[in-house]
């Protein structure tokens, strides 16, 4: 009921200072009592109901009812031989479990996410500003709202600066609400009309404040609200959907082909029962069901290896399009540069140094900055980089903020944002008020009429602008950013609005300060430009300043243009779509801007990424087809409008993070490529087994045990494989193009029917030679090994022989293994039994090894004939990415 309080009464009462805020200790107390300020999730499925959901799948309840009637028909024809539909079920279950690993492991993998991307909030306790994880945040802390964050809990405001809160998540009420302390409410005022309230998950969109947290968790408004939080489930990826489509045509194929096989088996008349096991066997193994989460494990333990590079995917779709990115929109400040800035030059009209001190003493005022004494005595300035700058300027020279703001008291504040490009702080002294403006020179000017010499207030003639124009310039040329400052004085500033009172300004000086690029830029720019990827500098500094730092490096080259928001105002829309390709830099431009360009790039087919980091950036975000937020430095907004963070705010981790999504994407292709070449190569064995006239190659069971052993394992370790060298030297990719395209589907079926065709002369040698059970067990041991061999081949376009196997330690693993587990069912007598299969002598063994290695000579030709094929085009595209 703190908003039926009046604010005086509350601090009175509430038993510590709210400019200290709670203790650590009292915290602590709290948070036993209270619990964690979280809004609890729908409960989560057990394990065992997930376990059983592995089986709800057509195909394999199926098998198991027929199981359940091969062993019921067997029994009541007297016979004990029912252990093979046992041993089916055994199988089917072991799968059953593997599904669940993946899934759990999946499903680990993005709650991993899901806490990297842990919402932080600001708040003071023992007299300290702390930045703590939302989640320990207690009644009664205070907390600091700043533009562009979320709001932790539900919390009395007791002081506000022009803030505005966006509530549409509790109201449904789109406009923003202008918040305000003093108000007093009565009892019964609705939510939408509480101002002097804040309520957890809305979000500040201008302004700042201070609140008391009143309620956290379940008990702040929007946990009563039950259900409203939605559980940031990640939209499917156009893999992922391809795939299931895929998997669906796949499916029915292999249905009819299985149907097709009982058919056929019958009019051969092999028993009811066993060709039906057989093809309902046939079934399971051959339909990929497994596909689609095989993708999300890849997607997930891709995203997990991005995170540790510092991008953290918040959107599972991101990883594919990084790796078709081909023009990158960046941030100029923090992620091209430093962000570290450093006054290095001060000017006034006069030459005057005593103004110089008098320019960084009230531009110092003019900031958010707090000073802080550390242990050893030094100060150290927190805020924001071009204020933490000047402050620490005026420290150099003597200037401390702390002490002038006792004499001249801040009243208000007109903030910063990157539309106005200035901002205002209004200081009330024994003389009256005293207005000071800082921002961006040509803005600023256009609001001076006067300027000051140290002594006099002068009338601002074009001369003195003209040079102030100039030095501006030649500043910029020098990569510094500059800041234009100002004051004004006034006796009373009641009823004056913002325009008002930042009108008719008197012009003092311009600060100059570097900001050099990060390290690694240059050569990341470079990296991007081979690999056919456009970067694009985005500012809101001015044109020159940009220039320089672009040319510096390597965005701005020969024949590429610069342009101002104010110029791109005036060029009609068809005309700049045409042209779009040939800018490089855009200066002066406001976060509207952003979404035009983004819409201009993307007309022209380009797969676009954008950074933001402000409120106004989320438009942008969210048009782009990769939207990148600043992790250190970007608001919650522009976090929770984009697919990925940036951990360190650095362009060098969007390059890198393009290169890892070229790598998984690669990686789920050779994956699926694996998964279905081989199991049509299980197809064409039975398939076309059947219809030579010949014996089943292979029984029910041991069908699913080779899809057992050989599926996953494989398919996983392709995925895991590591980043091919010449990833970034070839073009984005065409993501027109679906991920079947480049005649994958003719390779699939190369390498299928190859499998089943080896596969059937082992069988019919082996069974024409020595038998149905030796052909048998040589047709089970070959195509097991064999597929495990083919998946050396799938790992690379390159020769075996000059990749070596040992670069994907994984596939080692997946095949030792997998051959192990094929050998061992053979090798134990009561084992090989079960499965109908019998101990081979030497030369069998011999042709089994022979049969498996041939997928390597067979494919070793395929690629010499394919590069042979290929050099010529790749040398062409070479040849194009040079012309630029
Ligand atoms: P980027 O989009 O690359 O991050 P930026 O950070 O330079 O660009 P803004 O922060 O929008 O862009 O700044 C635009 C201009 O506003 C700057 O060139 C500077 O003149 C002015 N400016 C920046 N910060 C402040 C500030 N704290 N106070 C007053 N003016 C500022």
């Amino acid at each position: 009921m703190m908003y039926t309080k009046d604010l005086e009464e509350i601090k009175n009462t509430i038993g510590y200072d709210v400019n200290v805020g709670l203790s650590e200790k009292k915290v602590k107390e709290k948070l036993e009592k209270y619990g964690e300020n979280i809004i609890k999730e729908k409960k989560k499925e057990s394990i065992i109901v997930k376990f059983i959901k592995q089986f709800n799948d057509f195909m394999i309840i199926i098998l198991i009812i027929a199981s359940i009637v091969s062993a019921l028909i067997t029994k009541f024809q007297g016979s004990n031989d029912y252990i093979d539909s046992i041993i089916i079920i055994v199988i089917v279950v072991l799968n059953a479990i593997m599904g669940l690993f993946q899934e759990e492991k999946a499903e680990k993998s993005i709650e991993a996410l899901k806490k990297m991307t842990m919402p932080m909030a600001k708040v003071r306790r023992d007299g300290k500003i702390k930045i703590v994880e939302s989640k320990n945040i207690v009644p009664g802390d205070i907390i600091i709202l700043e533009t562009g964050s979320y709001v932790p809990a539900d919390a009395r405001l007791i002081l506000t600066s022009n803030l505005k809160i966006e509530e549409s998540s509790l109201t449904g009420e789109a406009a923003s609400v202008l918040k305000n302390e003093n108000v007093i409410l009565n009892k019964n005022t609705s939510l939408g009309d509480m101002v002097n309230m804040v309520f957890s998950n809305t979000i500040v969109v201008n302004g700042h404040g201070e609140a008391i947290v009143t309620a956290t968790g379940m008990n702040t408004k929007v946990g009563q609200i039950a259900g409203m939080i939605n559980s940031n489930v990640s939209p499917k990826t156009p893999i992922q959907k391809k795939l299931e489509e895929v998997s669906k045509i796949l499916g029915v194929s292999c249905l009819v082909i299985c149907l097709l096989i009982f058919i056929i088996g019958i009019f051969k008349k092999i028993p009811v029962i066993q060709m039906f096991m057989t093809s309902v066997g046939l079934a399971v193994a051959a339909i990929p069901e497994g596909l689609p989460a095989v993708v999300t494990i890849m997607l997930s333990i891709g995203v997990t290896k991005m995170a540790k590079k510092n991008s953290i995917v918040r959107k599972l779709p991101a990883v594919e399009t990084l790796g078709s990115a081909s023009v990158i929109c960046s941030d100029k400040t923090g992620t091209l540069t430093k962000n570290e800035m450093e006054v290095v030059k001060v000017y006034n009209l006069v030459r005057d140094t005593k103004l110089n001190d008098y320019t960084l003493k009230i531009a110092s005022m003019c900031t958010d900055c707090d000073i802080e004494e550390e242990k050893n005595g030094k100060l150290k300035v927190l805020g924001e980089p071009t204020e933490i700058a000047i402050v620490n300027s005026a420290l150099k020279i003597g200037i401390d903020k702390r002490k002038i703001d006792i004499i001249n008291k801040r009243v208000k504040d007109i903030p910063f944002d990157s539309n106005r490009k200035m901002m205002s702080t209004i200081h009330e002294n024994d003389n009256g008020f005293l207005v000071i403006t800082k921002g961006a020179p040509d803005v600023l000017l256009k609001k001076c009429i006067k300027y000051y010499d140290g002594d006099k207030e002068k009338v601002l003639l074009n001369e003195e602008i003209n040079k102030i124009i100039d030095e501006n310039k030649k500043m910029a040329k020098k990569a510094l950013r500059v800041l234009a400052v100002a004051y004004k004085k006034l006796n009373s500033i009641n009823n004056k609005s913002n325009n008002e009172l930042e009108d008719n300004l008197i012009f003092v000086g311009l600060i100059g300060m570097i900001d050099p690029p990060r390290e690694g830029v240059k050569e990341a720019i470079s990296i991007c430009k081979k690999a056919g990827i456009k970067t694009v500098m985005i500012t809101g500094d001015h044109i020159d300043t940009a220039k320089a730092i672009a040319e510096n490096l390597g965005i701005l080259n020969k024949g590429e243009l610069a342009i101002t928001g104010e110029e791109l105002d005036k060029i009609d829309e068809d005309n700049f779509r045409k042209h779009i390709m040939d800018y490089s830099v855009f200066a002066r431009v406001t976060p509207e801007h952003k979404v035009r360009i983004v819409k201009a790039f993307r007309s022209t087919k380009k797969v676009v990424a954008m950074t933001g980091d402000g409120v106004n950036d989320s438009p942008a975000l969210k048009i782009a087809d990769i939207g990148i937020a600043m992790g250190k430095n970007g608001t919650d907004v522009a976090k929770n409008a984009a697919d990925m963070v940036l951990a360190d705010d650095n362009f060098v981790t969007i390059a890198q993070a393009v290169k890892e999504g070229r790598n998984i994407y690669d990686n789920i292709k050779k994956a699926i490529h694996f998964l279905i070449a081989t199991n049509i190569g299980e197809i064409v064995t039975i398939f076309f087994g059947l219809l030579l006239g010949m014996e089943s190659p292979l029984l029910a069971l041991q069908l699913l045990w080779i899809n057992l052993v050989t599926d996953s394992f494989p398919a996983i370790a392709l995925g895991l494989g590591k980043t091919d060298k010449e990833i970034m030297n070839k073009k984005p990719r065409d993501d027109e193009k679906g991920l079947f395209s480049d005649g994958l589907w003719s390779k699939i079926f190369f390498e299928g029917f190859m499998i089943g065709t080896l596969t059937l002369l082992a069988f019919s040698f082996g069974q024409k030679m020595y038998g149905l059970e030796v052909g048998r067990t040589i047709a089970f041991l070959s195509l097991g090994i064999l597929e495990l061999v083919h998946s050396f081949n799938i790992k690379s376009e390159k020769s075996l022989f000059k990749t070596g196997i040992l670069d994907n330690i994984y596939l080692v693993g997946a095949f030792i293994l997998g051959t192990f587990m094929q050998i061992i069912v053979v090798l134990i007598p009561n084992i090989a039994d079960v499965f109908g299969m019998t101990n081979l002598n030497k030369t069998q063994w011999i042709v089994v090894f022979t049969v498996s290695m041939m997928p390597i000579l067979i494919m070793e030709i395929q690629k010499k004939f394919e590069e042979l094929k290929f050099g010529k085009t790749i040398y062409r595209k070479n040849v194009e990415i040079s012309n630029g």
